[in-house]
Parts: C-alpha cells; structure tokens; sequence
C-alpha cells in the first residue's frame, strides 16, 4: 500500500494542471503534464530585457525597471513568465510539492544553460530552513541534484542566515534585509564565472543579495536563472 503511494508520488497519474488522468505517467519530460497543457505552456521567448530577462513589449534593450537602477547580477534569464500555466506550473512544483516535476523543470532549465551559459558551474540559492521544516522540501536543491545527475557542477556556495519576513517590506528594506540574510560560506573559493539559480524572480533582491555576495568572494561575473519571473 505504501508502495502504490509513493509510486503515484513520484509518478503521478494526473496533470498538475488540470487534474486530468496522464495516459503515459512518468518522469520524463512531456510526461508529467498532459498534452494540452504542455501545448499551453509557452517558455520566454522573442526580445527580452538583456540585464533581467523580462520579456519587451514597447521597449528596447531595457526594461523600464532596469532602466531605473543596476544589478550586481550580469544579466538574468527566466525560463517562463509567472503567470497562466506556467504559474500553475511552479505553483504546483513549489507549493503542492509535485516532486516529479522536478525532472521536467530540470531538464527545460538544462536545454537553457547549455544554449546560453555552457560549462559554468551551478550556484543554488539557499533555502530557508524553516520552510524546509514546514515543507518538507527544498526545490531549488532538488532541481540541483537533476541537474547534477546530467553533468552540471554545482558548488552549494551560499548559506541562508536567519532573518525576518520579507512580504511586507519595501524593495529598498528588501534589499537591506536580503544582504543580511545570504553568505558565502566560511572557507569557500568562488569560480571566477557561474550560474545562480533559483525558482521564481519578482522583486530581484534574492538574487541581488546572493549575486552581492558571490562577487564579494571573488566571482567576476555572475549570471541568474529562475524558473519563472513575475
Ligand atoms: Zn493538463
Ligand atoms: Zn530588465
């Protein structure tokens, strides 16, 4: 019995989107979701912002946000934008924890890297202890480890430190209390170039953070990708 459960688990046999039953369930891309939603999922693609990654629609070069301030970042990537059934997407991996999503999330994220960033080591962003408790999970970590297993190095560079809730600040405080809140990690060595990852970019001051600190340890260029930006 406990056998079927995890098998339904780790195989689902419904779409994470719609709920309807998968013909062919299994981990492999394509599978986990079913035809018409994985028609209906559209990855970032056309013009888009060259320092965030946010898809242009009157702009040219920058968004407007970019325009406005800098990024210790170089330049970001995302494979979709959060909302429609990409939101359902991660939604689901993140907070329904679909576990097996993560091989399909692993592997879009793989034909990214290798197109765009080739051979650059992987950089999780940390998660927080305390979801982890709640959650039971980490979801960037276990997208690490698919991504490892295809042969990206991945150097778990970053500690999180405690610190207070992030939803109700503003992005200057966010940014404050995001430098505060990521370290590099006591005796590390930074590659001179490298890939942070993590799953959803909105207001940027994770992966500010994250990017501030990389630097600070020696990184001349850092590079993000998230799974969804908003
Ligand atoms: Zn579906
Ligand atoms: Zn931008």
């Amino acid at each position: 019995m406990a056998i079927l459960r995890l098998a339904d688990y780790l195989f689902p046999r419904s779409c994470p989107l719609c709920g309807l039953p998968l013909l062919a369930p299994g981990p492999a891309a394509g599978a986990v979701l079913c035809e018409g939603c994985s028609g209906k999922l559209k990855p970032i693609q056309g013009e888009v912002c060259l320092r965030c990654g946010k898809p242009l629609i009157s702009e040219l070069g920058l968004c407007m946000r970019c325009r406005e301030r800098s990024w210790p970042f170089d330049a970001a990537m995302s494979l979709y934008s959060y909302r429609d059934e990409a939101a359902a997407l991660i939604g689901a991996y993140k907070f329904r924890s679909r576990f097996s999503l993560a091989s399909f999330l692993a592997e879009a994220c793989a034909a990214r890297l290798e197109s765009r960033w080739p051979g650059l080591p992987l950089v999780p962003v940390p998660f927080r202890r305390k979801k982890i408790v709640d959650k039971g999970w980490d979801q960037v970590e276990a997208l690490s480890k698919r991504l490892e297993a295809r042969g990206f190095q991945v150097l778990r560079l970053l500690e999180r430190l405690p610190s207070g809730e992030q939803k109700r600040l503003g992005l200057e405080a966010r940014l404050d209390n995001a430098r505060k809140a990521y370290r590099l990690k006591p005796g590390e060595t930074v590659p001179s170039a490298l890939v942070l990852i993590d799953d959803v970019f909105t207001t940027g001051a994770t992966a500010a953070a994250c990017a501030e600190a990389l630097k600070d340890g020696g990184a001349a260029t850092v590079y993000f990708l998230a799974l969804a930006s908003d």
